[in-house]
């Protein structure tokens, strides 16, 4: 019995001395000093988990590492992460996610023992195709992602008090893809904002006209939708009200990860324009993200202590104003 216990054990510390183990472990000590991007958040007061596989796991809380073998692996939600969080089933959207988000006993029960009730998960390694896709500044990316709808947007949701504005709640979101409809459109507005981001960080300049023409196209794109009704917990919503809060929801913690990384020196300009310009389904990441990093800490204050839905754009309106 010891010895096939200290044989598995051995497979765990093979699984540790892997490269994106090590990167991903020592990256989360480098949180601490990334500089604050949204009010009140810390990246490094996040609790993460790395699922090496074979039910190794490792928790990285406070600085330190405490690594276990469980009985069996913590669930995925999608190949590239998990979450594990504390809160009970509801109805809707945010209960469904709890239902498929619940972990095996043992991890729960391992994770209470350490004093942490909501990590999130994170594999080491992620199977191929999608793995090819995923290097480790990637796997670093969606782990900080991830953490801030862990840390910040979810408890909000669950009702807690966090820096995430109180009236914020997902509307449909499959439906919000009704709100781009020229692709080609979606791309030009998409590069005048990317091009004031651009401005802004190369020259330290906010580039106002570029987004003012940012603001022009995307005018253009919802006096063509304006007839296209979105449904949400809080009433039915036009598409810049449906946007705004998608905006934010998947907009912020992308600002936050990859604009923190960039401020962190992990990532290098480049990769992070390349993000900003590129095609994607669902585009309010990008354009939540974006306009999250030309928002200082006034502007974000503002839209976490709004009482009415407001957007990112509302809040950097008067950057360039007069
Ligand atoms: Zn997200």
């Amino acid at each position: 019995m010891i010895a096939l216990l200290s044989l598995a054990w051995a497979d765990c510390e093979a699984k540790w001395a892997s490269p994106r183990a090590e990167y991903l472990l020592s990256a989360f000590e480098d949180l601490a000093h990334m500089p604050e991007m949204w009010p009140a958040y810390q990246a490094d007061e996040a609790s993460h988990v790395l699922d090496a596989g074979d039910g190794c796991v490792a928790l990285w809380k406070n600085q330190k590492v405490t690594k276990t073998q469980l009985p069996n692996p913590p669930r995925l939600l999608t190949p590239m992460f998990g979450y594990a969080l504390p809160w009970t089933a509801t109805e809707g959207a945010f209960g469904a996610l709890l239902e498929a988000t619940a972990q095996p006993d043992a991890l729960t029960a391992w994770l209470v023992s350490l004093g942490v009730d909501r990590a999130v998960v994170t594999p080491i390694q992620v199977a191929p195709p999608l793995g090819d896709f995923i290097d480790e500044i990637a796997a670093l990316q969606i782990a900080m992602h991830e953490a801030f709808h862990v840390d910040v947007m979810l408890p909000r949701w669950a009702g807690e008090e966090t820096s995430w504005p109180a009236w914020e709640e997902q509307p449909d979101r499959a439906a919000l893809k009704s709100c781009y409809p020229d692709a080609e459109a979606v791309q030009f507005e998409q590069q005048a904002l990317a091009d004031a981001v651009e401005q802004a960080y190369l020259e330290g300049d906010i580039g106002c006209d570029r987004l003012n023409y940012f603001r022009i196209l995307r005018a253009k794109r919802y006096d063509k939708v304006k007839n296209i009704k979105i449904v949400s917990p809080d009433g039915v919503l036009t598409c810049p009200e449906a946007e705004l809060r998608m905006e934010l929801e998947e907009g912020v913690p992308d600002c936050v990860s990859w604009f923190g990384l960039l401020a962190m020196e992990k990532v290098e300009w480049e990769r992070v324009d390349r993000r900003n310009r590129s095609r994607m389904d669902e585009p309010f990441y990008a354009f939540g993200a974006m306009q999250a990093a030309l928002a200082g800490p006034m502007e974000k204050s503002l839209l976490v202590n709004s009482d009415a839905p407001t957007g990112l754009g509302d809040v950097i309106a008067g950057l360039c104003a007069g």
